[in-house]
């Protein structure tokens, strides 16, 4: 018998910049989504989405992540990153763009008033839990 877990639609905000504090974040928000009344729930995967702006290296983030994972319900667990785009919006006259350059600047009017819109990302979007072992 197997069964899994979703935490859909569960977007919870970290703040910490430094991808170790991340990973520790990480590893807490999905210990305590295991339901008390089952110890065999292995975490199977943890879906994160990662603006181009949050200043986490996925790949720091996902190293840091097989280092604290030991030893707890995520021991077998992957990290599954999505990486979100920058993307702005221009202040003078409303074009949305994605910005793949240091310098900003709107590309369709070349004023450079632009209102970042996405990007900052660092969002938990689900974890997956199972009760098999493997
Ligand atoms: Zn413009």
């Amino acid at each position: 018998m197997s069964c899994s877990y979703e935490t859909k639609n569960q977007y919870i905000k970290l703040n910490i910049m430094h991808e170790m504090g991340i990973a520790l974040q990480i590893i807490d928000v999905a210990v305590r989504s295991i339901p008390k009344t089952n110890d065999q729930v292995q975490v199977e995967a943890v879906h994160l989405r990662i603006g181009k702006l949050s200043a986490v290296v996925p790949q720091s983030l996902t190293f840091c992540f097989d280092i604290t994972k030991k030893d707890t319900p995520l021991a077998n667990a992957k990290l599954q990153i999505e990486e979100i785009p920058i993307t702005a919006k221009c202040r003078d006259c409303g074009h949305e763009m994605i910005i793949t350059e240091a310098f900003f600047k709107c590309s369709q009017c070349q004023e450079g008033k632009l209102e970042i819109l996405s990007g900052r990302e660092l969002d938990i979007v689900s974890i997956t839990l199972s009760d098999t072992e493997r």
